[in-house]
């Protein structure tokens, strides 16, 4: 027999001994087969996804829910969206608690909190300390985990770390007298052991700034392996997302590398055998063992967020970093198995499984090697497998149960997991004790399952284009691929982080340059030459601007009015691939492009980086939009006559810019006016000039004729109302304030004598954007949506949030954590890769703010003020949050664009979208919620443009969020939506009788009617 055909029959039979002997004991199967709540709910949500769905959201919110009514409607408006017997028969338990809801209520706290007590080992080290007392008793050993609420401020992770120093205090004293009664107590790990969330201990983790997240985390982590090291007891640190994967590994090296514990064998961390790279960081972490002769523990698992890490990576056209089969998830596993085996000397492992193919294939390939169970052990979930730890217990294999502690409300996240778990069409348990798969089918190889299908295991390190875009698929003419959107910038890949430093580098080194109008492809220097500075430190120039004058803006419309005859009639086919050329520029230059923009208008990375990618969305997007309109449409299937609609340029646009999204505007804006057969004469905002200066160079090397594209550097006051009233200008794409756009808007409605065209205006212009946060919501999530809906580019995108307007009670509870989630923001220097806040614009911007912080200040309450550090000597504003405004009031009516968030209390959800609603504006809007009725009110009455639900308010992006408002936020117009490219044509139908002498040809659907 071969070896491997040695190891299947081994695994054959070492499983079936751990079958026969978990049947015995019998508590997994119960746990599928109860007949109680927990039991029924496992059973209906296998049969009804949707009813899954619903029921799992509702396990959610319960902890959260105040009174009785609350329980009772929320668990009835969850229900309604279900239609099976099963949701009819609660339904008809909940008609009874409709006249007594406080029976009701009682009665579903006590099922859910009884649920949870079977995955939660106790609300707090003593109320656990029985149940860990019986896992020991029955021979196994436990870890014991912190369950908490996600930490949003320093205090918080400062409260945690404490927690787990305590937590270790307290194990190591009551569990003194337990260490008998294991299986193999030889050369045992020690028996005090915790697991530990790296996130726990961070305020606030920056991907870009990895480094400065090390150093917080292990100011707090130290002080506790150091005791842990004092008592003898083991740490784990636990494996959590994938963006935080690198950081939690680099940080064990340092901890393990920290003197006084850099001989300390027990300390260990979590490989996730899901994720495509964990072999080769595997063999990565090993080759450092070596190097160093230092031993440690790994758990190998096969990891807990797959649904969370295939959405996550899907929403950024990320590679997604985990198998999308579990079979080779499974086989993964057990190729590490064997490397990790291979490596005892370095490693000891903790197998980490409930599957018993996994366990058994661990014991198998460790016998073959001569290692013994003590060599190695097994880790199981509190609760999940009871039946399978006793089974391995009694065959002699050390097992160790993960045990969480902690209050319903930070444990539902862990059991919601749970349940989804023990529910998944592919976990083990469910096949096993839900389905009754046969043995023989749940003992087979999953390599072998995968050369059966022809596949063979892909892994990151087999593929270098880790994190490339999944949509630079080649373009065909006959072949309109879907839309995909460029992939943001991961900045926990250290490849990436050094590209952005290098650019850094690089642009400054580019400072002091003076920039031209360009009028017909030729560069010219007019006017006086005027400063871009640096908005952090302004005494640096980063670029001079020509300042273009009334013969400029003449020029410029007369070059692209020369060129609009050509430009107009060329096929919309190569307009499309023009643009698309210029996408494919601004994505080879995006790390310099974004590099200039950290610069010269005070984006930190991540904006920075994001404002370029949508500037790529803008050209992909609108080409292929193009594309569809190219095709004209057939307006009605009428026999013996065809009526095609079409679209025709308008003409000459004139592109008036912003500087807040100095190049996604600026591009979106003129690429629509270019792919659309128009041509422009761009003004980009003065404060963003070199910017737009860069822009327009991209244009020049994508090809465009000289003259389609022209650009006027300079002051917007002269040069932009000059460019509106100037007879030859066919429309005006405007992006900016409120009192410029109404300008815009009044000027372009005169209609001057030699005017061929009416004038159209895109119009988009500020918001006054508010934030529902209804009585039982998600505050973990809420805080951190409104961080980043109202501080993210300190304050001044037009979607960002300026009201906050909480439900209820829901003030007391949200504003000191909202507070502290502030106060744990980084204020510096926009180049530096740990800064979340920069600057301001300029001066200008910098007292319009304090103005109405002043305001603020006389008017409201200040609840809090953030510290700008010493050295800083830009514009830089703190965060800023009044609270008792008065909705009526200035500071709750006006755009301040800048820093400041006031606080509103509604007594309900109707004053709450009263108050939201009561602004002249109707930009963004957002709802955290948890209700599906309030949701759904809220869909219908708040009057935005774009209301998010759940998330925070600003990032629209292009194709997925069709950006714009209307009131006095803009005309109504969707920026990255299919009907924007409408606004730069005028539609014209063109009808032909095809009956000749009775006889009429059949209707194409297919017609061509290139606008060119
Ligand atoms: C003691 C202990 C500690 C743990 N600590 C961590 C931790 O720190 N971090 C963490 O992430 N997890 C951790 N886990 C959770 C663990 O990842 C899950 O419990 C485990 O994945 C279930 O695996 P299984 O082998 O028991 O079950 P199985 O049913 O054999 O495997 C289920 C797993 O397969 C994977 N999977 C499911 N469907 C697919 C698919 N279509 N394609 C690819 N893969 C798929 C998922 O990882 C899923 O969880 C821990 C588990 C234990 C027992």
């Amino acid at each position: 027999m071969s070896k491997v055909a040695n190891i299947q029959a081994e695994i054959e039979q070492l499983g079936g001994q751990i079958f026969d002997l978990a049947d015995k004991y019998g508590n997994s199967r119960s746990l599928f087969g109860k007949k109680d709540f927990y039991g029924r709910l496992m059973e209906w949500s296998m049969r009804d996804p949707l009813f899954k769905t619903q029921m799992f959201r509702f396990v959610d919110v319960l902890p959260n829910l105040r009174s009785s009514d609350e329980v009772v409607s929320h668990l009835s408006e969850y229900l309604n969206d279900t239609r099976t017997p099963v949701s009819t028969f609660l339904q008809g338990a909940l008609r009874v608690g409709s006249f007594i809801p406080p029976v009701s209520a009682a009665i579903i706290r006590k099922n859910i909190g009884g649920m949870a007590n079977i995955f939660i080992t106790g609300a707090d080290s003593k109320s656990a300390l029985r149940n860990l007392r019986k896992i020991c008793k029955e021979g196994a050993r436990f870890t014991v985990d912190i369950l908490g609420e996600a930490v949003v401020g320093e205090r918080e992770a400062d409260e945690y770390a404490i927690r787990y120093r305590s937590l270790l205090d307290f194990l190591a004293e009551h569990t003194k007298s337990w260490q008998t009664s294991a299986p193999i107590s030889e050369n045992e790990p020690p028996f005090v052991n915790i697991s530990i969330k790296i996130s726990a201990l961070c305020a606030r983790i920056r991907s870009s700034d990895p480094e400065t997240n090390i150093a917080a985390i292990l100011s707090r982590l130290k002080p506790i392996a150091l005791r842990a090291k004092e008592l003898g007891a083991f740490i784990n640190l636990d494996m959590e997302s994938h963006g935080l994967k690198e950081l939690t590994l680099e940080l064990f090296k340092r901890l393990a590398d920290e003197p006084g514990l850099s001989d300390y064998p027990h300390l260990g961390f979590v490989i996730q055998a899901y994720l495509r790279d964990s072999y080769r960081d595997t063999e990565k972490i090993l080759k450092w063992a070596q190097q160093r002769n230092r031993q440690f523990t790994i758990r190998l698992v096969k990891g807990a967020y797959w649904d969370f890490e295939k959405v996550f990576a899907a929403q950024r056209t990320w590679e997604i970093p985990v198998y999308t089969s579990k079979i080779e998830t499974d086989a993964n596993y057990e190729r590490i198995t064997r490397l990790i085996l291979e490596n005892r000397r370095y490693v000891y492992p903790a197998f980490a499984s409930h599957n018993v193919r996994t366990i058994s294939c661990a014991a198998a390939y460790a016998r073959t090697l001569g290692l013994t169970p003590g060599d190695y052990e097994f880790q199981m979930l509190y609760g999940m497998a009871t039946s399978i730890r006793r089974a391995l217990v009694d065959l002699g294999y050390r097992v160790r149960e993960y045990c969480p502690i902690g209050e319903l409300v930070p444990g539902m996240a862990y059991l919601v997991r749970r349940l989804l778990e023990n529910t998944s069409n592919e976990g083990f348990l469910r096949a096993r004790f839900g389905a009754n798969t046969s043995i023989t089918e749940l003992l087979r190889d999953p390599a072998s399952q995968l050369m059966e299908r022809g596949d063979r295991l892909i892994h990151h390190a087999d593929n270098p284009a880790t994190h490339r875009s999944l949509h630079h698929r080649p373009i065909s003419s006959d072949s309109v691929p879907s839309f995909a959107n460029e992939p943001p910038a991961d900045f926990t890949s250290s490849s990436v982080r050094k590209k952005m430093a290098q650019a850094l580098q690089s642009v400054r080194s580019k400072f002091g340059h003076s920039y031209p109008s360009i009028i017909a492809g030729r560069p010219r220097i007019s006017g006086e030459l005027i400063r871009s500075v640096n908005p952090a430190r302004p005494d640096e120039i980063v670029g001079l601007i020509s300042t273009a004058g009334a013969g400029d803006v003449v020029d410029a419309v007369a070059a692209a009015k020369r060129s609009f005859a050509d430009w107009s009639k060329a096929p919309g086919e190569d307009r499309c691939r023009l643009i698309e050329l210029l996408a494919a520029k601004l994505r080879e230059n995006r790390y310099d492009l974004a590099a200039w923009e950290v610069f010269e208008v005070g984006k930190n990375w991540s904006e920075a980086d994001a404002d370029v990618c949508e500037a790529i969305d803008f050209c992909v997007f609108y080409a292929q939009e193009m594309r569809r309109l190219n095709e004209g449409r057939l307006t009605q299937e009428t026999a013996g006559e065809v009526s095609i609609e079409s679209y025709l340029p308008r003409g000459v646009g004139a592109i008036i810019a912003p500087w807040n999204f100095p190049l996604a505007i600026l591009c979106g804006m003129t690429v629509a006016a270019l792919v659309t057969g128009n041509t422009v004469v761009i003004k980009p905002a003065e404060q963003s000039s070199v910017i737009g200066a860069q822009f327009m160079n991209l244009i020049e090397e994508s090809g465009l004729p000289d003259g389609v594209a022209n650009l006027l550097a300079g002051n917007g006051e002269t040069v932009g109302s000059l460019l509106v009233v100037h007879p030859d200008i066919d429309f005006v794409a405007f992006t900016g304030s409120r009192e410029v756009g109404t300008e815009i808007w009044q000027m372009a409605g005169v209609t001057h004598l030699n005017q061929r065209n009416l004038k159209k205006v895109v119009c988009e212009m500020g918001g006054k954007n508010a934030m529902i946060i209804d009585t039982d919501a998600d505050l973990d999530e809420a805080v951190l949506g409104i961080i980043q809906s109202a501080f993210g580019y300190q304050g001044q995108k037009c979607s960002a949030l300026s009201r906050l307007i909480t439900i209820g009670e829901t003030h007391e509870q949200l504003v000191p954590r909202l507070i502290e989630a502030a106060a744990a923001l980084n204020i510096g220097l926009p180049e530096h890769p740990s800064t979340d806040m920069g600057p301001v614009i300029d001066q200008a911007a910098f007292q319009k703010i304090q103005s109405y912080i002043e305001i603020g200040k006389r008017e409201h309450t200040l609840s809090y003020q953030g510290h700008i550090p010493s050295g800083l000597r830009g514009f830089f504003v703190p965060p800023t949050i009044f609270t008792d405004v008065d909705p009526a009031s200035r500071l709750a009516q006006e755009e301040v664009f800048g820093p400041v968030l006031s606080v509103h209390r509604a007594e309900d959800l109707d004053e709450a979208l009263k108050i939201a609603n009561a602004s002249p504006f109707a930009l963004t809007g957002g709802l955290y919620s948890r209700s599906p009725r309030n949701i759904a009110q809220v869909r219908s009455e708040f009057l935005v443009g774009n209301l998010y639900i759940n998330r925070p308010i600003t990032g629209a992006i292009v194709g997925r969020h069709p950006f714009g408002g209307f009131k006095m936020s803009g005309s109504g117009t969707k920026a990255g939506g299919h009907d924007y490219l409408l606004h730069f044509t005028f539609p014209r139908v063109v009808t032909e009788n095809t009956l000749r002498h009775g006889f009429a040809p059949e209707i194409h659907r297919q017609s061509s009617a290139d606008t060119g």
